[in-house]
Order: structure tokens, then C-alpha cells, then sequence
């Protein structure tokens, strides 16, 4: 049954104004300064901020970039893997991942995703290393870690590198450790919808290691890190102070935000879980998710009811993504091979994004619930009156 309350409710996929609103002050101030200063690309704002987030992840190193997929572009570069080498990744995530192994002119190399929690099978991960690969980059889907453990293990068998796609996982944790922490390196992405998102575009890559973050700062200011210094061929992917401030206002709200999130979450399961057809989203043991999207399986014959039911009661959805990497007309090339990749197949026929991001309401969340619950009844009558 429809409540006169459900009809005034609407749930957009995000909203960023809400967030704002609760931070504006702050944010303004912060603006004001900066414009202020006189210093608008890679200054103290840049520095500081760096400092944070790599103390925020338990890093040695953290180096401000102009977005996520440079992170992995520059990370991948400053390894010196190019041409002629293979780097898998997930066959499910963000083109992204896919894109900037293409950058640095090396070959992707896909690898299916486990069933029950959406992130790159190390199990088949196995089974891809040829002597050209170079790294793994494991994509921490959703908000969920992959399973790192294994993962390196079997790199430090075969000499290889791990770098995480930490994009969707701002404080998410494995064993304990947040990602970013887990790998030789990590590219996280500030895009504005993300866990921790600028006004803009934002990225920034975290390592331990030394020789990476040299090569990094190197790459992302032309080859240099003083003024008409060029040691290697670089480019320009640098943040700018206006971003990077932004982040250092919104940081100290990230694990609260993350919190909202993953309550958000369990009254989503809560709600849910006795709806028939109806598969809500597991965690793997030992890690903790932080809901960048909160993703659900439904019967592929129904999922675009579903939406469009929806809708009609305003809530917006998502599907990410609606095709894996391999059918993508940019990356049809690299085919499925002998296997497929089946296990992401499905999840690109049968998965929808609800509405998740800490402003939702109780009741927000109640009125999601009440129409996936009602769509689902709804079919359950016309299939019994088909039969009868
Ligand atoms: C957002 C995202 C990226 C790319 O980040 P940009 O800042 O948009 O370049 C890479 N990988 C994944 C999984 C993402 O979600």
C-alpha cells in the first residue's frame, strides 16, 4: 500500500547539495583564503593536505594529482610499465582502471570477479600472469577491499607489483589496515560523488615507497619538481589549492560520513533481506565496506521494471556498470578469451545502485524499501493471475 507521505518523497542517486549545505561556512572561508593567497596550483594547501591523507591511510607518501585515472597513469609510468607489458585488473570496475594501463601503452589483462562480492578473483588472477606481466591492479569495487591478502602473496611469488584502484574505498579497511596501505601503491580518485570528493577533479597516489613518490611528483610538474627542471619526460597533472583545500575541510568528516554510510546500509539489509528475489550485497571477512554504492541483484527479465517502477516513484537508480570492460567498444579488442568472463557478465545484466550517501533520511530509506517491496508483490499477483 501507498502512504499520502510516500508521494512527497524523492530520492535522487546523490546529492551533493545536501552535503554542502552542512559544510558551507567552513568551505567558503577556506575558499576565500586561497583566492586570497595569491597561490593556486601545487602550494601550501597542496602540501598540507598530502600530509593528512597519507596520515589518514598509515602512508609514507602521499603525491596530490589532477585525478584518479592519472594516479594510475602516473603510478603506472614511474614504474617504467609501458609497451610490451601485461597488467591485469578486474573486468568488472570503471573503464577507468582498464584506460590507464592503455595509457602507458601496456596491455590489459581482465580477470573475472568473484560472485559474492563483486572484487577481482585472485583465483584467476593465477592463471593470467604470463612472463610479460608487470602489476596487478586490484579494484576495491563499491567500497569493498579486495581480497588482498592472497592477492599478495602470489605477487611476491612472481615479482610482480600491486597497485590499488582505491577510487571507491576512502577509509575502508583489510585486516585492519586502510587501502591504499595494502599494495607497493595506491590511486585514489576525488571526484565530487566519491567518499571524499572535491568540487572538482582531484586525485592523489600513496606509497611507501620512496622512489615511486619521487618519480610521481617528477611526472605530474613536467619532469621536475623545481621550475625549469626537466629530468624526465613528464606532463601536467597537478592540484590545484582550491581542490585540495576543499579535501582538507571535508577530511575530518570522512569516517563519520563512512559511518552513515554503512549504518545506511544495514537498514537497507534490514529492510531487504525477506524480499523475495531480492539479493543484497555480502562482505567478504576481514574488511570493512564503505558503501560508495550500495548494489543489488535482482532477476535480469526484471531489472528494468524495477527501475522504471521506481522512477515512477522517484528514485533514481544506477547500474555500474552496464558493461564490463571487454564489451566497451574501446576495449572489444582484447576479447573474452577462452573462459569469459562470466561471473561479470551476469552482474552487468542483474545489478542496480541504490540510492547511498550519508544525507539519506529514515524515511529516504523506508520509501526505497516500501517500492522494491511493492514491485516484487506486484509481479507475485500477475504471475499467480497468469496461472490461475
Ligand atoms: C572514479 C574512478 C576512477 C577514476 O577517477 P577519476 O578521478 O574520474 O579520473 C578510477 N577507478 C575507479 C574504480 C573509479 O571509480
Amino acid at each position: 500500500m501507498t502512504s499520502k507521505t510516500d508521494a512527497a518523497v524523492k530520492v535522487p542517486l546523490a546529492d551533493l547539495q545536501r552535503e554542502y549545505a552542512q559544510i558551507e561556512g567552513p568551505v567558503l572561508a577556506k575558499i576565500r583564503e586561497i583566492l586570497v593567497s595569491g597561490r593556486f596550483v601545487l602550494g601550501a594547501e597542496v602540501e598540507a593536505f598530502e600530509c593528512e591523507w597519507s596520515g589518514y591511510l598509515g602512508v609514507k607518501h602521499a603525491v596530490g594529482v589532477a585525478n584518479g585515472t592519472d594516479a594510475l597513469v602516473l603510478t603506472l609510468k614511474a614504474l617504467g610499465i609501458g609497451p610490451g607489458d601485461e597488467v591485469i585488473t578486474a573486468a568488472n570496475t570503471f573503464v577507468a582502471t582498464a584506460e590507464a594501463i592503455a595509457q602507458v601503452g601496456a596491455r590489459p589483462v581482465l580477470a573475472d570477479v568473484t560472485p559474492d562480492t563483486y572484487t577481482t578473483d585472485v583465483a584467476q588472477v593465477e592463471h593470467l600472469i604470463t612472463a610479460r606481466t608487470r602489476a596487478i591492479i586490484p579494484v576495491h569495487l563499491y567500497g569493498q577491499p579486495a581480497d588482498m591478502a592472497p592477492l599478495l602473496e602470489l605477487v611476491e611469488r612472481h615479482g610482480l607489483t600491486v597497485i590499488e584502484d582505491a577510487a571507491q574505498a576512502h577509509g575502508a579497511t583489510y585486516r585492519g589496515h586502510k587501502v591504499g596501505s595494502l599494495g607497493q601503491a595506491a590511486g585514489f580518485s576525488f571526484y565530487p560523488a566519491k567518499n571524499l570528493g572535491a568540487y572538482g577533479d582531484a586525485g592523489i597516489v600513496a606509497t611507501n615507497d620512496d622512489q615511486i613518490a619521487q618519480s610521481v611528483r617528477r611526472l605530474r610538474n613536467h619532469g621536475g619538481v623545481e621550475r625549469h627542471q626537466h629530468d624526465m619526460v613528464g606532463q601536467n597533472s597537478r592540484l590545484d589549492e582550491l581542490q585540495a583545500g576543499i579535501l582538507r575541510v571535508k577530511l575530518p568528516y570522512l569516517d563519520a560520513w563512512n559511518e552513515r554510510r554503512w549504518q545506511h546500509a544495514r537498514t537497507y539489509d534490514r529492510l531487504l533481506s525477506a524480499t523475495p528475489g531480492i539479493a543484497v550485497p555480502q562482505t567478504g571477512p576481514e574488511r570493512t565496506h564503505v558503501y560508495h554504492q550500495y548494489v543489488i541483484r535482482v532477476d535480469r527479465s526484471r531489472r528494468d521494471a524495477l527501475r522504471t517502477h521506481l522512477q515512477r516513484w522517484w528514485i533514481e537508480t544506477g547500474i555500474h556498470y552496464p558493461r564490463p570492460v571487454h564489451l566497451t567498444a574501446a576495449f572489444a579488442h582484447l576479447g573474452s578469451g577462452p573462459r569469459g568472463f562470466p561471473v561479470a557478465e551476469a552482474l552487468a545484466a542483474s545489478i542496480v545502485s541504490l540510492p547511498m550517501y550519508p544525507q539519506l533520511t529514515p524515511e529516504q530509506l523506508t520509501h526505497v524499501a516500501r517500492q522494491i517491496a511493492a514491485f516484487v508483490e506486484d509481479r507475485a499477483g500477475e504471475t499467480r493471475g497468469e496461472q490461475g
